[in-house]
């Protein structure tokens, strides 16, 4: 299927009749901007205050659409005609409350980056596609991707509350604002049937939660029928971009049809917000795990201490982080890619400070349709058919046995010609290797070793 998913969707069902018409209150951020986290309503102007800013079809409806509407919030891009140009060739739109998260109108603030349209954008090198994951390859129907045996994608609305500069369907998200038809969705839930393999949907975009709830309930309701379907996911960015999305209405809706499963798409710490974490906790509390996809950023999250930072935030949030995934190679993004070497170096650095759960997978969504590739550390120095060798977190090599068979013949002790080497812990002569000096090390020196094993029972 080559055609555009945009042209074959339909208006979205966002704003309801007795909505009022777009851009009407006159909304402005520009004079607000220093507060460290969302302005309080006294700061708005008054527009803004007589509207309910916690209203998320009102924060839909004041978007910032046009390039006019941006530089009456930031007059400082006044006269970048450059941007123009970017919104031209990429939609923009950001949510007053999203705009209130940025700390100062330029583009060394993270959110703004994110949010604002750049000159960059046009950096055109050859090697970026509009679809590298080649989604509009695997549509078996039009909007389902099938990639993955067990899994498929459908995308249900053109729509987000913010259109993020780094978003991989710039393709699609914001060309149109649409959602899928009655027509396509029947057409989805045929191929769902036909396809018992299919255990996991994800519904995804454009924003699914951008969506009013009795549509997205009909969507998630046709194939929650499909009873092969097992988890049906939504990703969304709602809870960071339009938090007020995330209603005691919506959640109820959610949760009659679980397992319903969350990933979001935090970026940054400076998009921790009182109502971020509101809204997770609302989901949270609905018994609807949370997940977080990150995607690494050049000049936004690409510092192992801020993607600890980031880290630890979610968690704390009862958001697992989940993935992190390399920026794909799509046309408009090449300002944000950082090389892999970086990713990897921040893998090695959250490794051992942080637990598990809270290290998301790195990974490479393959140009080709490839699919996503987890990149590692290399944590396997080498192996023999005895002896695996293994570094940790610390740079110590550790041996580690492999299970004995009669054709091995493990452990001759050390060749006695000095300090073992990799080869040693290979063929099983010694059974590790450290630094002379760690901070495990130090904090074992400070105390007494038990004498009787905390788990022993009598
Ligand atoms: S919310 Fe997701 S789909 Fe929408 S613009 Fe951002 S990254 Fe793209």
């Amino acid at each position: 299927m080559q055609d555009s998913n945009a042209d074959s969707l339909m208006t979205p069902e966002v704003a309801s009749a007795e909505d009022e018409p777009p851009g009407s209150s006159g909304w402005q951020t520009a004079p607000f901007l220093t507060a460290t986290q969302v302005a309080p309503p006294s700061a708005l102007p008054a527009a803004a205050r007589r509207a309910d800013w916690t209203d998320w079809r009102w924060q839909m409806r004041n978007r910032i659409r046009t390039v006019g509407q941006l530089v009456g919030s930031f007059p400082k891009l006044k006269g970048l005609t450059a941007i123009a140009e970017a919104a031209d060739k990429f939609p923009l739109a950001i949510t007053p409350y999203y705009a209130s998260l940025i700390r100062e109108a330029s583009f060394a603030d993270p959110v703004f980056k994110m949010a604002v349209p750049n000159v960059d954008e046009l950096w055109d090198p050859s090697f970026l596609k509009d679809d590298p994951l080649e989604e509009d390859h695997d549509m078996p129907v039009p909007g389902l991707v099938h990639r993955y045996p067990d899994r498929a994608l459908v995308i249900t609305t053109t729509t987000c509350a913010m259109y993020c500069r780094h978003c991989t369907r710039k393709r699609v998200a914001g060309k149109r604002e649409t959602c899928i038809t009655p027509a396509q969705l029947s057409r989805i839930s045929a191929y769902l049937s036909a396809h018992p393999e299919i255990h996991d949907v994800i519904l995804s975009g454009g924003d699914p939660l951008t969506m009013a709830t009795p549509a997205l309930e009909r969507i998630i309701a046709t194939v929650r029928a499909v009873n092969t379907v097992d988890v049906i996911r939504i990703g969304t960015r709602t809870p960071v971009t339009l938090p007020m999305r995330i209603t005691p209405e919506l959640v109820e809706m959610l949760r009659r049809y679980h397992p319903i499963w969350i990933n979001t798409h935090f970026n940054h710490p400076n998009e921790f917000s009182p109502e971020a974490r509101e809204a997770c906790a609302r989901l949270a509390d609905a018994g609807i795990p949370l997940g977080n996809q990150t995607v690494l950023l050049h000049g936004i999250n690409d510092d192992p201490r801020l993607m600890e930072e980031l880290c630890r935030g979610l968690v704390r949030m009862r958001v697992r982080p989940y993935y992190l995934f390399q920026c794909d190679l799509v046309r408009g993004v090449e300002h944000f890619r950082t090389p892999i070497s970086r990713g990897i170096e921040i893998m090695e650095y959250l490794r051992g400070r942080l637990s598990g759960l809270a290290i998301p997978t790195y990974v490479v969504d393959a140009p080709g349709g490839g699919g996503k590739i987890p990149v590692l550390p290399n944590y396997v120095v080498s192996s023999s058919p005895t002896h695996t060798v293994l570094r940790n977190f610390e740079g110590m090599l550790i041996s580690y046995p492999e299970p004995c068979t009669p054709e091995t013949d493990p452990g001759r002790g050390l060749t006695g010609r000095g300090a073992a080497t990799v080869w040693d812990l290979a063929a099983g002569r010694a059974p590790k290797i450290q630094p002379a000096k760690t901070d495990r090390h130090e904090r074992r020196t400070q105390h007494t070793p038990a004498t009787t094993p905390i788990a022993v029972f009598e």
